[in-house]
């Protein structure tokens, strides 16, 4: 497996995606000389996984064309934006290792720019004040069919749009009383050229530049001025731009850019039974349907990260997934694969036993503990050993034992033998049972000559299965999760809300583990023999009372039928 991830990489430093050609042919045109790209995040939510694909991809093309990255926030639109989105996307980017050029920048340091851009294109005669409401703008806009109508107001002279434009800045209109739209063709075929609003009036307090404007650029203006300020080379979005090209191109083409930036768009990434779209996750975290941002059961970076994946998985993950020009899901079980791919080898495995069941050898010495040795990792003998305690009453998972046994089943069950990972054969001679019925304690005897690494004279057994020591175990709480969404119905209803499955989260809170947890933070991840990939979460955890996150299961080989 870890050659085929090889493979790939290989593959793709020789195969070169649509956008890699596309620079390749205007580096050898000369149109650029320097590549320089960046991430324009909107700081209204937190970012997801669609969100690292655009970071890794602008961020892999800076570096494979020794190029520079910008992370630059798009806080043109102040009625939704937040300082706590800022900070969290800041910290996003960064954990996932795109390294940003320089200073972290806004494009609302840019507004006196993009004020001075619109004065230049009145000044030019191709931009005018027009009193129209935004009822009649689209009116007058016409529709795929039909051509627009010129706007009455689109003859005003030179100065009459200077002064007034001017006084919109100043203050004089109130909000959505008149706009600043570019003169470009009202029958264009193109919607988004029909003489596009590019300033409206708005009195709204922006996070970083406060009351200082109460005019604000839209975004198919500010955005060609912004990349085109940061010398910006190549503009990558999303294919829902695809159509705005035009306008962007004639933005920079008007304003008469040196090195005019160029766009070029992608198809977004999405994923299978999952929620991404901030607008969505929004709806979720404040309907209380989820626990906040950083909810492991969401694809946030945040949440992401608190469940327990790496940004090594999630680079990878982008990599096999690649750069497309048409719409389309990944499957969710490609992401697990490349968390799983990650931690194998690098990680601990761990006993530690969700389910409990009590199991006693009687023919154990009372208040014998003896210390196992017991590798890490059976596939890194790098990782080394450690002692795992044994003694006379163990947990075992419940689904280990089975009094009535369906075929093929190799664990325990009365009269049988199975190994104890790592330590000895037990054979069932006797259960417990509560009043009801319930198997509350399994009986056995060991064979002292069994013990795991002294070679048992070649008997055999089919099953093993893994323990943790009654007296020095641990109790900790584990979060077990499903697909947020209920896989059988689709993701959304009718009426847009999300259908929820009802077991996406499950919680244990009397699991037991092997002592071997000294030190162990938030954030710190481990195999789990036989149940998956765990990871002590960041949040609830104390050093006292360990909290962990399932990432993802191992493929179990058998699974019973309940
Ligand atoms: P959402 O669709 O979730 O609301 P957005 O596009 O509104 O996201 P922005 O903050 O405006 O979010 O996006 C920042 C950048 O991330 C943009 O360049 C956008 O095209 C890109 N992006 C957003 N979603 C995806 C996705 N699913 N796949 C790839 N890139 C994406
Ligand atoms: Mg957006």
């Amino acid at each position: 497996m870890e050659k085929e991830t090889e493979k790939v990489t290989e593959k793709n430093t020789v195969t070169k995606n649509f956008i890699e050609l596309a620079i390749d042919k205007d580096l050898e045109e000369g149109k650029y000389t320097e590549i320089c790209t960046r991430f324009p995040p909107e700081p209204n939510g937190y970012l997801h996984i669609g969100h690292a694909k655009s970071i890794l991809l602008n961020y892999g093309l800076a570096q494979k064309y020794g190029g520079k990255f910008n992370l630059r926030f798009d806080d043109t639109n102040p009625t939704k934006e937040k300082t706590e989105f800022v900070e969290s996307i800041i910290a996003d980017v960064e954990w996932l290792g795109a390294r940003y050029e320089g200073e972290i920048r806004f494009a609302s340091n840019y507004f006196p720019q993009m004020y001075e851009a619109a004065v230049k294109l009145i000044k030019k005669g191709k931009a005018y004040v027009c009193d129209l409401s935004a009822e009649e703008i689209r009116e007058y806009r016409g529709t795929l069919k039909e051509p627009g109508k010129n706007s009455p107001y689109r003859d005003r002279s030179i100065e009459e749009n200077l002064r007034l434009f001017e006084e919109m800045k100043e203050g004089k209109y109130p909000d959505g009383s008149k706009v600043l739209r570019a003169k470009i063709d009202m029958a264009s075929p193109n919607i988004n050229m029909r003489d596009p609003v590019i300033y409206r009036v708005a009195r709204m307090t922006h996070h970083n530049t406060g009351d200082a404007w109460c005019i604000y650029p839209m975004y198919d203006f500010a955005h060609p001025i912004e990349d085109a300020i940061e010398g910006i080379s190549h503009s990558i979005c999303t294919l829902e731009f695809e159509d705005h090209r035009p306008l962007y191109d004639w933005v920079v083409r008007e304003l008469e850019y040196e090195v005019p930036p160029r766009q070029i768009e992608f198809a977004k990434l999405y994923l299978t039974n999952v929620v991404t779209g901030k607008r969505y996750i929004k709806k979720l975290v404040d309907q209380g349907i989820v626990d906040g941002w950083d909810d492991p059961r969401l694809v946030t970076i945040a949440a992401l990260r608190r469940r327990g994946y790496t940004p090594e998985s999630i680079r990878m993950f982008m990599e096999l997934v690649g750069v497309s020009k048409s719409n389309s899901s990944v499957d969710y079980a490609m992401l697990d694969y490349c968390i799983r791919e990650d931690l194998k080898m690098k990680r601990p495995r761990m006993m530690a036993v969700l389910h409990p069941l009590k199991l006693v050898i009687d023919n154990y010495p009372e208040g014998q503990i003896e210390y196992l040795d017991v590798p890490n990792n059976q596939e890194n003998e790098a990782l080394g050993t450690r002692k795992v305690p044994f003694g006379r009453e163990l947990y075992i998972e419940s689904e280990d034992f089975m009094e009535v046994p369906p075929k093929k089943y190799f664990r325990l069950y009365p009269g049988n033998e199975v190994r104890l990972m790592s330590a000895y054969f037990v054979k069932c001679t006797d259960i417990v049972k509560d009043e009801s019925g319930n198997v509350t304690e399994v009986h056995c005897t060991y064979d002292p000559e069994t013990k795991s690494g002294s070679g048992f004279n070649g008997r055999k057994v089919k099953g093993t299965i893994h323990w943790v020591a009654k007296e020095t175990a641990i109790e900790a709480e584990v979060r077990l999760y499903e697909n947020l969404v209920d896989e059988s119905k689709g993701v959304y209803n009718e009426d847009g809300s999300v259908n929820i499955n009802p077991n996406s989260l499950t919680v244990l809170k009397k699991c037991y583990l092997e002592p071997n947890f000294e030190g162990a933070e938030g954030g710190d991840s481990y195999q789990f023999v036989r149940n998956g990939f765990f990871c002590i979460d960041c949040k609830d955890s104390r050093p006292d009372a360990l909290v962990f996150n399932r990432i993802v299961s191992l493929k179990s080989s058998f699974k019973l039928n309940k």
